[in-house]
């Protein structure tokens, strides 16, 4: 039988979340097109439960072109069975299907970034609808949500999890704890200014304890991004008592550091080819030289330097050599 969830979105499904067992099924989205009359656009959702716990909402490829946690989050639904969790998971491992499906950050259909577009819109567009449904259905009945991400197409970093800086004391230890618990090689935490269009803020909104993460990029699907990602979510969940840790002795995020406001972040100011000096992990100073922008249709035109506004270890370096002005080069992280 289908459910509705009483009138809240337009997007419906058949899984029942309070039922105990595995359901693999999809959200139903409305979408009345050229080609599909009456047809609805399929997002797919597990719901893994067993008894009472907490509640974990997964999420992956809420930008289509971020490939680790989709790959992540397929294979933990296929490997866990209810026997294994205490509580619940919901699991969707393609947020914004259209956008994962075409590879892209922003949905095809609608040309928006799901990331941007929270509280969204009951009646909108296919993304406004996504986020709107996250979070004003799946938050709310929600203790923690961890959001993968990574670089996409135009960034790479170095497999990363994240937190953002709420001011309340209780709610960053509690969100500090789970990242440490992640693993990997680094952890940073958002201190600038908040973006209050994202997941992460709308699971704040909803006193949802929130994670995300940051595992590699380029377009593509790393092996270190992948294993740092798979063992991460495990640790997770572990630390959060939904399952079992994972089997070994697991190593706390080896790095925390923090990412403050715009002078961590470096912009092309020219539009040509970005030739830069240092790569990711590398420890840098304020004014020092990251690269220089050329004009291969003037090669007599001598290169553009740019350099950093700050100190810091640089973790994200935009991925494809053709800039435009406006783009991000890279940000920095320091030590907290
Ligand atoms: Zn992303």
């Amino acid at each position: 039988m289908a459910l509705q969830p009483e009138g809240k979105s337009r997007i419906w499904s058949d899984v029942d979340f309070d039922k105990n067992g595995k359901q693999i099924s999809w959200l139903r989205l409305p979408y009345s097109s050229n080609i599909s009359a009456y047809g609805w656009l399929p997002i797919p959702i597990t719901i893994i439960k067993n008894g009472k716990g907490p509640t974990v909402l997964l999420t992956a490829g809420n930008h289509g072109d971020e490939y680790e946690g989709q790959v992540t989050l397929a294979k933990l639904i296929r490997a866990v069975q209810p026997s294994q969790v205490k509580g619940r998971l919901i699991i969707i491992p393609a947020l914004n299907t259209p956008a994962a499906l075409a590879g892209l950050r922003c949905s095809p259909i609608d040309d928006l970034n799901l990331n941007r577009s929270f509280p969204g819109n009951r009646d909108g567009s296919p993304t406004q609808m996504i986020a709107h449904y996250v979070e004003s259905v799946l938050l709310p009945m929600s203790d923690y949500s961890i959001d993968l991400h990574s670089g996409g197409r135009t960034l790479m970093y170095i497999p990363s999890v994240l937190i953002r800086r709420t001011g309340d004391k209780k709610r960053d230890a509690k969100q500090l704890e789970i990242l440490k618990a992640f693993g990997g090689p680094l952890g940073f935490i958002i201190a600038g200014p908040a973006e209050n269009r994202g997941l992460g803020a709308a699971a704040e909104r909803n006193g949802v304890i929130s994670l995300g993460s940051e595992l590699g990029g380029g377009g593509t699907v790393g092996v270190e991004a992948l294993r740092v990602a798979e063992r991460g979510v495990r640790n997770v969940l572990g630390l959060i008592g939904v399952m079992a840790p994972p089997k070994g002795k697991s190593a706390p995020t080896e790095r925390i550091t923090v990412v403050g406001g715009p002078d961590y972040y470096v912009y092309a100011t020219e539009r040509g080819l970005f030739e830069p000096y240092v790569d990711l992990g590398a420890m840098v100073k304020k004014n020092q030289l990251f690269g220089a922008i050329h004009f291969v249709d003037n090669p007599a035109r001598a290169p553009v330097q740019v350099r950093f506004a700050h100190d810091g270890m640089l973790i994200c370096k935009r991925f494809p050599g053709p800039t435009e002005r406006g783009d991000c080069l890279a940000h920095l992280a320091t030590d907290s």
